[in-house]
């Protein structure tokens, strides 16, 4: 078994509360919710990080996109939600398995005008 916590995640090694799966992916509640719905998209294969990502991984990318406003629609996110894939120590990634994040359920602040002010 690898030492990557989303891969147990995925093999069920680790317990989480899961809200999507199919052959590709699996979706599944953040442990630290940053916002009333906090969840976190990942392909089961594992690459690192986006940094990581080529060509093989076209596919599972396209995939975990397309999956995020069907996970966020059965959620009930319909006013819209936050999409954020962090990359490297650098960008704030702190698990090394490619994931995306989907937040919502309250007015979000703005990230961008946040980052581009400080
Ligand atoms: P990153 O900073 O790498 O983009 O995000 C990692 C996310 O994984 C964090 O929001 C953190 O709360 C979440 N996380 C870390 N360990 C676990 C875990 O064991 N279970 C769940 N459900 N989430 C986790
Ligand atoms: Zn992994």
């Amino acid at each position: 078994m690898s030492d990557c916590i989303f891969c147990k995640i995925v093999a069920g090694a680790i317990p989480s509360r899961k809200v999507y799966e199919d052959e590709h992916l699996y979706a599944f509640h953040d442990i630290q919710p940053a916002a009333p719905v906090h969840i976190l998209i990942i392909p089961k294969a594992h690459v690192a990080s986006l940094a990581d990502c080529n060509q093989s991984h076209a596919d599972d990318l396209g995939r975990l996109l397309l999956s995020a406003p069907k996970i966020a629609k059965e959620l009930g996110l319909d006013d819209g939600f936050r999409t954020i894939i962090n990359t490297g120590k650098g960008g704030g990634q702190e698990v090394f398995h490619i994931h995306a994040h989907v937040l919502g359920g309250a007015k979000l602040r703005p990230l961008v005008d946040s980052v581009a002010s400080a």
